[in-house]
């Protein structure tokens, strides 16, 4: 059975409330400039779910820290770029204005719930605290709507369960309670990085329900972060595949799953178990490692690594090239119309991998 997308609006239909332009991020190292992020542009639609999709190095998640300003003190600069929030650069805003978006219009949440929960402090009183961090309520104003947001998330027993520590309850547990601190304030975006990674299979189903139910109830949007086809398919709208700090190929989730052009995506694709293949020899790997950003090869990116790389592809960067008329991209020489593979063939251009 091929994994079920779920369709989706394309192109994106509505105006933006995100747009990433061009955004470039560095980080200064002792060897050398790496180069995170380099020019990556994408949109995010009141409502919609997009998912950014790549191995860990790819730069999805310093893309987000980026526009939640979340980054590490100190770590990370701007090289260009901008990101627009309702009409507004969040890169010209004072870490003092950027606190009204994190938390309140922008919430995110994390893939490990350990890592972030406060473990001497019942995990209601960290919602309540984080509640009113955000709000100006009273204690009891923000205990009524924990209860309302405990409920919301499906909590069971939430009276009991909001006096609980974190050591106390299961790992699907732990992950609700972020999803509820994440969303008490009623953010306009939420970002999920990795949000299903540290759970089991059954609990990682169960999270991306409640999820897709949450947005259906609050019309949230959602970025999602992901290295993961398989949580992907059952979230995303559309959908931005991200390597070596670049876009290489975003569209609808029918686009990815039903027409990937991009030899990376069809790597991640096939690297998915699926009930409809017969042997494990079907699955495929993405053999060696993503580029060095310090020096990032001047043709294309993934050519190391890739079977069809011919010798333009060393060479040169290959343009995002639009397939077709449904908002579908791919930046691979494979798509250029110049590049069929009988003008390959004629033009002498080598394959480089077998
Ligand atoms: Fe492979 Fe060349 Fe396409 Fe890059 S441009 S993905 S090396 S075929």
């Amino acid at each position: 059975m091929k994994p079920e997308t779920k369709g989706a609006k394309t192109p994106m239909d509505a105006k933006p409330i995100l747009s990433v332009n061009n955004l470039a991020v560095s980080f200064d190292t002792y060897q050398g400039e790496v180069q995170a992020v380099r020019g990556v542009s994408w949109h995010l639609g009141k409502g919609e779910t997009i998912a950014i999709v790549g191995e860990s190095g790819c730069g999805k998640t310093v893309s987000i820290q980026t526009v939640l300003r979340t980054n590490p003190k100190g770590v990370g600069r701007v090289k260009s770029g901008e990101i627009l929030f309702d009409g507004e650069n969040l890169l010209e805003k004072t870490a003092k204005e950027m606190r009204a978006y994190q938390g309140n219009r922008m919430s995110i949440i994390f893939q490990d719930p350990f890592t972030y929960l406060n473990p001497t402090m019942t995990v209601g009183d960290q919602i309540i605290e984080n509640y009113r961090q955000h709000r100006k309520a009273t204690r009891k104003e923000a205990e009524h709507r924990v209860l309302e947001i405990m409920q919301l998330i499906n909590m069971p027993s939430p009276e009991k369960n909001m006096r609980r520590y974190p050591h106390q309850l299961s790992g699907g547990m732990r992950q609700r309670i972020m999803i509820a601190i994440a969303i008490i304030c009623d953010p306009e975006i939420l970002f999920a990085d990795e949000p299903t990674t540290a759970l089991d299979v059954t609990i990682q189903a169960q999270v991306i329900d409640l999820m897709n139910e949450l947005k259906a109830k609050l019309n949230t949007a959602i970025v999602l972060i992901t290295h993961d086809m398989g949580v992907v398919a059952n979230m995303a709208d559309r959908i931005y595949i991200m390597y070596a700090g670049k876009i290489v190929e975003h569209g609808s989730s029918d686009d990815i799953f039903k027409r990937s052009a991009h030899p990376y995506t069809k790597g991640l694709l096939g690297s998915v178990p699926r009930v409809d293949r017969k042997t494990d020899e079907d699955l495929y790997s993405i053999r060696g490692a993503p580029p060095d950003l310090i020096a990032p090869p001047p043709g294309c990116a993934f050519a190391a690594r890739c079977r069809y790389a011919m010798n333009i592809c060393v060479r040169t960067e290959p343009e995002s090239l639009h397939l077709g008329d449904s908002g579908h991209f791919s930046a691979c020489w494979l798509n250029h119309p110049a590049f069929t593979r009988d003008a390959r063939g004629e033009r002498g251009m080598e394959v480089h991998h077998g």
